[in-house]
């Protein structure tokens, strides 16, 4: 029948490539990793019902992207966000990405940060990194701030009839 491209592996690899594309890697990633042809892959899916959409695989890797650990970033108008929704910027190969935050910081400062000392956003976006919106303060005053953000927050928003 001239399909013996699919038939040839074993039914072990098929269904670890099944498995693998099932857990939300695409079937290059698959293909890589155990070795039948994305296209081959593809089919064995597409028989056990399981094929994305290019649309779903394209969301699928954006929330990969999001993701797992702080070395995965979203892209944000063409900045790098963490996680956290810091912007993170890359400071050379081979070096750990930095916050741009600190960064802005330290070179108004002149000097690294200390241990303990903390930048605030004074406007409470994460991604204005303009020196005037950035405060530098310890620890516990930074907690202080937040504390008293939500309180502001919460009286503006929840306001009580008592
Ligand atoms: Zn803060």
């Amino acid at each position: 029948m001239g399909r013996l491209g699919i038939s040839k592996y074993p039914s072990e690899i098929q269904s670890k490539c099944v498995d693998m594309y099932k857990k939300g890697f695409s079937l290059a990633e698959c293909s890589e990793k155990l070795g039948p042809y994305p296209s081959i892959i593809r089919d064995w899916c597409i028989r056990a019902g399981i094929l994305r959409t290019q649309k779903e695989g394209r969301l699928l890797q954006f929330e990969k992207g999001k993701g797992v650990g702080e070395d995965h970033y979203r892209w944000s108008g063409g900045k790098n966000v963490s996680k956290a929704g810091y912007v993170m910027l890359h400071v050379g190969h081979g070096k750990k990405n930095r916050a741009e935050h600190l960064v802005v910081a330290e070179k108004v400062l002149g000097r690294k940060l200390k241990k303990g000392e903390c930048i605030h956003h004074i406007d409470g976006d994460k991604e204005n990194n303009m020196n005037n919106n950035l405060l530098i303060c310890d620890l516990s005053y930074h907690q202080c701030l937040h504390g008293k953000m939500s309180y502001l927050y919460m009286r503006e928003h929840f306001k009580q009839n008592t």
